[in-house]
């Protein structure tokens, strides 16, 4: 039997035989090997626009896509729990809890199985149901927050925390305005003040483009788009909120006083400009939880420069597992043909 190799090939590439898929690419890839595309933050999808190979998403990533104005051709939908067959692979999509239609992917092989996870939130939040753990073999684990640093406070508490600091800008005649991803972090502001408040929440362009998509999939979000005359009149009294970009520069700052909205604000505590710890990644206690949900007998970390060898010892202390960043090797493993006998040979990174 071959083995079941995983590596980093200017994407997470997982090998059968002679199949191999390729998920997120951050390049144009050598083969015409099927995409798999977890989400649609540009970090994890952007490249895979500019290639000619078929792509695999969900419905909503590919609509998300498209109000980004991205290429969409040559992209198929992918459900929850559908499979799709791939030489000897069959890959699996399930929920990643991360932004809307966001996917990890189960790789099933003669000889194992991966899970890939993308980004992901082991947590409910107020748009999204927390991401499915799958049991697997390998486990390819993103560890953006992959310290004992980030543990994020209870997302409710947040909430009220942003809301109270909101309610007092506005009794002082100033608009309080929140920077935030456009895809997740900002929606997750606006059913916040829905749930909490009856205050209108005035949205960026681009962030009502995105939060239309949520809705058109059934997600209730009250908000206005701050190009259209309603928006200047809530936000000329004040009398609103306002949610945008992260990287826009933005308005008068005697009338305007903003607030970081991330999971790296937990860097920023203490200091004089407000920010609020809210994310829609796994802190490292939802990543420590996931593994014991997942029971893999390798974990592979990724997508994190800074954690990712961090995490990766954490893992392997606590489980008792080999745990490493996927970069650093390529892992070739025999699982189901040496069953008494797991043998993970490794080879430098070519
Ligand atoms: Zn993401």
């Amino acid at each position: 039997m071959a083995p079941l190799k995983v590596e980093w090939d200017g994407g997470v590439s997982v090998s059968y035989g002679d199949t191999t898929v390729i998920f997120d690419p951050q390049k144009s890839i050598r083969s015409p090997s099927k995409v798999f595309v977890t989400h649609a933050h540009l970090d994890h999808a952007g490249a895979s626009s500019r290639l000619n190979s078929e792509k695999y998403s969900t419905k909503e990533t590919i609509d998300i896509l498209a109000a980004y104005r991205r290429r969409t051709g040559w992209w198929r939908p992918i459900s929850y729990r559908e499979t799709v067959k791939v030489g000897d692979l069959e890959v699996k999509a399930h929920n990643a809890g991360h932004v809307l239609g966001s996917s990890l992917y189960e790789v099933i092989s003669p000889e194992g199985t991966v899970v890939y996870t993308g980004d992901f939130q082991f947590r409910d939040t107020f748009t999204l149901e927390a991401a499915e753990a799958v049991p697997c073999d390998i486990l390819v684990l993103e560890a953006t927050f992959g310290s004992p640093s980030f543990i994020f406070p209870e997302r409710e508490k947040v909430a009220s925390e942003m809301v109270r600091w909101a309610l007092d800008l506005l009794r002082r005649g100033k608009t309080p305005t929140f920077r935030a991803d456009s895809l997740g972090n900002a929606q997750e502001i606006i059913k916040a003040f829905n749930m909490l408040t009856d205050v209108p929440v005035v949205v960026h362009p681009s962030i009502a483009k995105i939060s239309k998509v949520y809705r058109a999939y059934g997600c209730r979000l009250e908000f206005l788009s701050l190009n259209r005359e309603t928006a200047d009149e809530v936000l000329s009294s004040p009398d609103g909120v306002l949610v945008v970009p992260k990287n826009v520069k933005f308005g008068d700052p005697s009338r305007f006083e903003t607030a970081l909205v991330s999971g790296w604000a937990l860097w920023f505590r203490g200091r004089a400009r407000a920010s609020f710890a809210l994310s829609d990644h796994a802190d490292f206690q939802q990543l420590m939880e996931f593994v014991e949900s997942c029971k893999p007998r390798m974990v592979l970390t990724c997508f994190s420069e800074r954690f990712e060898k961090t995490l990766a010892a954490h893992i392997a202390r606590k489980f008792r597992i080999e745990a490493r960043p996927l970069k650093l090797i390529r892992s070739e493993i025999y699982v189901n043909s040496k069953p008494s006998y797991l043998k993970a040979a490794e080879h430098k990174a070519r």
